[in-house]
């Protein structure tokens, strides 16, 4: 078990890069590991040497996903502990969060997961909207 300093890189969300069809096409496949890198290209971490993919969603996570020079970082946001669970906000859209209930009981929750900016707005319209599956980093 490692602890963490704030800020400290903790994992690169390894994948493979596709291009926005390709990432449709595996969205619609049912697969949640794909991350948003630009307007043209996606990074799917569903494979087996990319531990992060593993890591769930909370509303008061412990870690961010970064985005760098085209490669998605999972970073620390505080200190963290030896064998703390590490979370990270998945940044789901208003588009995409339907379908996807959160239960991580942080205070502030708005019982989606949805990126922080999108909370509120969540809390208050909760219908209407398709559901998805795309992580976006910070
Ligand atoms: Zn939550």
């Amino acid at each position: 078990m490692q602890s963490f300093e704030a800020g400290e890189r903790i994992v690169n969300y390894g994948g493979e890069r596709i291009s926005k069809a390709e990432s449709l096409r595996r969205c619609e496949a049912g697969n949640p590991y794909i991350f948003a890198l630009d307007d043209r290209w996606d990074l799917d971490g569903n494979r087996p040497d990319n531990p992060a993919r593993f890591f769930n969603h909370s509303c008061q996570p412990n870690c961010e996903a970064q985005l760098e020079d085209g490669e998605i970082w999972i970073v620390a946001l505080r200190d963290i502990r030896p064998g703390e669970e590490l979370s990270f906000d998945y940044g789901y859209s208003l588009e995409e969060y339907q379908g996807h209930p959160c239960r991580c009981g942080a205070p502030g929750c708005c019982g989606y997961i949805v990126a922080e900016r999108f909370r509120e707005a969540v809390a208050q319209q909760e219908a209407g909207f398709p559901s998805d599956c795309m992580l976006r980093p910070a």
